[in-house]
């Protein structure tokens, strides 16, 4: 059966008429489904796709989000322009709008886990003209300032307590698509708003527009001179390990030799340890 309320049938109409009418219409009844678990569902079987064809790459532990990256954030971006606006997010508006915003991932913004902001530019030599791009910027020292393994109470982030990375990921995500969603349809957005706090809960179940986030310590601290390929020793539940360092975040992944453990691109068995960067202590 065909709808004529389907709006990929409609790619005439101005996008901005069909986005404020499922913001509208979200006010009066919520999405069909919750979107959140389906998004992240989706995300995580994408991500996991990409993870097979990379040959066992260490984008591994999806969750915590190690690896993450710009594309990553455009992955979850169309999951949820899709399930939640048809993908008219992406579509470039008749004001000279364009269409996908583009994402940047933050080390200095420390007090917003994120951003959403649009400017207007001109075409060279066409003042008459101009065009708007929007940009969302992620707070990395927020996002990486907890891990589920940390003790302690996990964050709250718009009122929600999130069970892991991606968690806070997605919460800090919906809340700026919001703001895109409502620039792009009404020419503005507050988080203050009635509509938008009502939007906000239906469509996503957020309970409020704060997100309490601890941040990450000063990373030139952190780091102590430790770098990526780095040999270092650590100790783990009274055991002294080596390994080489394979990533750092807030703290190191460190891989360490093991024939039983998981097999690498690299051809090696190497189990994988969270070390905190002040806890290793480098070798050579
Ligand atoms: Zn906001």
């Amino acid at each position: 059966m065909t709808s004529s309320h389907d709006p990929h049938l409609n790619l005439g109409t101005d996008p901005r008429v069909l986005l404020a009418t499922s913001l509208n219409r979200f006010v009066e009844h919520g999405p069909d489904e919750p979107v959140t678990r389906r998004v992240r569902e989706l995300f995580l079987r994408r991500t996991e796709l990409s993870r097979t064809e990379l040959a066992k790459s260490e984008a591994a532990d999806v969750a915590d989000l190690q690896g993450l990256s710009i594309g990553h954030v455009e992955a979850l971006f169309s999951i949820y322009d899709d399930a939640c606006f048809a993908g008219f997010l992406s579509h470039d508006l008749p004001n000279g709008a364009r269409g996908k915003p583009s994402f940047r991932f933050s080390q200095r913004m420390t007090s917003a886990a994120g951003k959403t902001t649009r400017r207007r530019l001109d075409r060279a030599g066409c003042e008459s003209d101009p065009f708007e791009i929007c940009e969302i910027a992620i707070s990395i020292p927020l996002l990486f300032g907890w891990s589920a393994t940390d003790p302690g109470p996990p964050p709250r982030v718009s009122g929600l307590v999130c069970t892991d990375r991606l968690d806070v990921f997605q919460r800090i995500l919906e809340h700026e698509i919001l703001h895109l969603a409502e620039m792009r349809a009404f020419g503005d957005s507050s988080c203050t708003s009635k509509r938008f706090r009502i939007v906000a809960f239906q469509l996503f179940g957020h309970l409020t527009s704060k997100h309490e986030l601890r941040r990450t310590p000063d990373p030139a601290l952190a780091h102590s001179g430790i770098r990526t390929g780095d040999r270092v020793r650590f100790e783990f539940r009274g055991e002294r390990h080596e390994g080489r360092v394979k990533r750092i975040t807030r703290r190191a992944t460190v891989l360490v030799d093991d024939p039983d453990g998981r097999e690498y691109a690299d051809g090696g068995r190497y189990q994988k340890f969270y070390v905190p960067l002040h806890m290793l202590e480098r070798i050579d």
